[in-house]
């Protein structure tokens, strides 16, 4: 019985626990994972806008930076250009002595500017000149003063405005339309080192200004090249001065990029990189694709190139920008799953372009979404953990007194509850508290009830015995006479009978008869028979000792027991007996004596008899005796 309780009772305090922790753990879980994605999504949005702004901002301070310098370019040639043509259309004259104090022509023919323009030298005029080098081609006539005039008058502003710019360019220079090139260049005698045959007028970018490949006069900007003599990417922009139909020559610059170009293919810690395009469809440069070392810098079609988020951001960059580029533009490039940050560089109208991965975004939103499901996870557990122990202390334990407290209710051992013997949760103030209270109420109550119950019912025994004495009582008696009946007498003989069997003591029986009683109803009515049998029995009584005892035996017949008694003391009371009788002098006229007697025989108790009733027998007999003898006699 005990353990099967006790089973019921564990099944449930696990069950409990179990459910209670189950569900919290699914609905944390839950929670937990809702948090996690919209997380994902903040970071991933927030990360993106983020990025993007960021982005723009430096790439539109990027292409501002990088635009500074060819602009500058620019603006210096456009300087060169008004104080060339200031001098150009002066009155200035150049001889052809003049001419010839610079040149002089090598054995190749070539016709050379002399090194010391170049070393440095004092110029007659007080000037310093140094970093000039000057080259015409043995197949370039110079009969021509014109020529000669504009070579001069180059030269002079080429000394003049190229020490002040060289800090920021390369170098300063002029080529003509004809086979002659004049450069202003500290780094490099570029003149003196030509060769011989250079067809200078038919080469790239200053054949590209003449005016047959180029009608509208535009200034151009040459793609990158790297210069192997001074380990530098370079590029070049000429502007072609005109004057009239005629064109006169071409001042350029050439301008060191190789930390821009350098900046350009590092690639960034966030996973972006940067590249750059002509607009007309050229690449500058590129970092190429991150597994691979070779780094594309120079200027290639992109129809020659295999990397496909370049040729597909130049066809998004055309769509989307026409020919407005002045402003930073941000693209997605689905098929690449990437953003293009796009800004221009003004000057050689490249489109400095940023690549931002989604992935790396992506990525970051991962990170941020996993640490929160971790330290949800962390959380969720220690959360887990102190609920267990919460309701371990707070519910099971409580529960379990309760059940243990039940169950001893169950058994009816609610005593100890009552009585707060047991150990119970009533000190809590929660529910469980609460219903130990009413434990201990209840199991009161049923003390109370029980110990109510158990006094009422005791006493009803008591009542019922003493009525039980009362009416056992009642039935020994006589209703008439009120002395011990027959049914009396029977039980005391049996009583007595059995102790002088034992050798206990001795009795002796008297049986007593009323004489002539029938003729006494007869005459005096049986109202006054009954009250003289009241009579005699009390005189009978009166005259007997304590421990002697009367009874009706029937009619008007008597028995009485000596206890006890020897024969002599039997005889001398049972004599008294008969003479208190005489006395009472009850009258009876039809009686021979006048009043009413009694006669009586007496049997005194011997080991001959074997039961009561041969004594009660034997003293019948001497009372019949008696009777013959002529009655209110005793016969002994
Ligand atoms: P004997 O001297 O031989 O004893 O004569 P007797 O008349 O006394 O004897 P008998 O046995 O013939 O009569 C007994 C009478 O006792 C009969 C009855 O009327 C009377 N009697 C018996 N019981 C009662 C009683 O309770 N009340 C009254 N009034 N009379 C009783
Ligand atoms: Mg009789
Ligand atoms: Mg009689």
């Amino acid at each position: 019985m005990k353990s099967e309780v006790d089973i019921v009772v564990d099944k449930r305090k696990l069950s409990l626990i179990r459910n209670i922790l189950l569900r919290i753990f699914l609905l944390s879980i839950g929670i937990v994972f809702i948090i996690a994605i919209i997380t994902y999504l903040n970071v991933y949005s927030n990360e993106t806008e983020k990025k993007l702004e960021q982005l723009k901002t430096y790439v539109f301070d990027r292409v501002r930076y990088d635009s500074e310098i060819f602009t500058l370019a620019e603006d210096n040639l456009k300087v060169f250009e008004n104080e060339f043509l200031k001098l150009y259309l002066s009155d200035i004259e150049v001889t052809k002595d003049e001419f010839w104090t610079y040149y002089f022509v090598d054995e190749q023919g070539a016709t050379r500017m002399k090194p010391e323009y170049y070393e440095g030298v004092y110029t007659d005029d007080g000037n310093y000149l140094y970093g000039l080098s000057s080259f015409i081609g043995n197949n370039q006539k110079l009969d021509n003063p014109d020529l000669q005039r504009r070579i001069v008058l180059s030269n002079r502003v080429l000394s003049k405005l190229g020490a002040a710019w060289v800090n920021r360019f390369a170098n300063v220079h002029v080529a003509f339309p004809e086979n002659v090139l004049s450069i202003y260049y500290p780094e490099e005698p570029w003149g003196l080192n030509a060769r011989a045959d250079l067809p200078m007028n038919e080469l790239g970018v200053i054949k590209a200004v003449n005016k047959g490949e180029n009608p509208e006069r535009k200034s151009i900007w040459s793609g990158l090249y790297y210069d192997e003599t001074a380990e530098k990417w370079m590029i070049t922009y000429m502007d072609p001065v005109d004057y009239g139909e005629r064109h006169l020559i071409t001042p350029g610059h050439d301008l060191y990029l190789t930390d821009l170009i350098e900046q350009l293919l590092e690639y960034n810690s966030d996973g972006s990189y940067s590249f750059i395009i002509r607009k007309d469809g050229y690449l500058v440069a590129h970092p190429s694709d991150p597994s691979d070392e070779q780094k594309w810098v120079g200027q290639l079609s992109l129809d020659k190139i295999q990397i496909p988020l370049v040729k597909d951001a130049y066809k998004l960059i055309s769509e989307e920008f026409g020919e407005n580029t002045s402003q930073v533009k941000v693209i997605k490039t689905k098929i690449h799953d990437s953003y293009l940050v796009v800004g221009e560089i003004e000057g050689p109208e490249w489109l400095y372009v940023r690549v931002l991965p989604v992935g790396t975004i992506r990525e970051a939103a991962h990170g941020a979404a996993k640490r929160v499901l971790i330290e949800g996870m962390i959380v969720l557990f220690a959360i887990l953990t102190i609920v267990y122990y919460v309701i371990k202390y707070q519910a099971e334990k409580p529960l379990s007194q309760l059940s243990y407290a039940a169950e001893k209710i169950g058994r009816g051992e609610y005593k100890e509850i009552a009585e707060a013997r047991m150990n119970l949760p009533i000190g809590l103030q929660n529910e469980i508290g609460m219903l130990a209270r009413r434990f201990v109420e209840m199991a009161t109550n049923i003390k109370d009830s029980k110990e109510n119950l158990e006094r009422i019912v005791e006493e009803r025994t008591n009542a019922l015995e003493k009525a039980n004495a009362d009416l056992m009582e009642m039935s020994l008696l006589d209703g008439l006479t009120s002395i011990h009946n027959r049914r009396s007498l029977d039980r005391s003989m049996a009583r007595i009978f059995m102790d002088a069997e034992e050798g206990l003591g001795t009795f002796t029986v008297m049986m007593i008869d009323i004489d002539f009683f029938k003729n006494y109803n007869d005459s005096y009515g049986h109202a006054e028979g009954d009250r003289a049998l009241k009579d005699i029995a009390k005189a009978i009584k009166e005259t007997i000792r304590e421990e002697d005892r009367v009874f009706r035996y029937g009619g008007e017949e008597f028995a009485v027991i000596f206890n006890h008694t020897d024969a002599n003391l039997s005889k001398e009371i049972g004599q008294r007996i008969l003479e208190k009788i005489q006395n009472l002098s009850i009258i009876h006229e039809k009686s021979t004596y006048g009043i009413l007697t009694i006669s009586g025989g007496m049997q005194e108790y011997t080991k001959s008899f074997l039961s009561p009733d041969e004594v009660i027998k034997a003293a019948d007999q001497k009372l019949y005796a008696a009777k013959n003898k002529g009655r209110n006699c005793l016969v002994v």
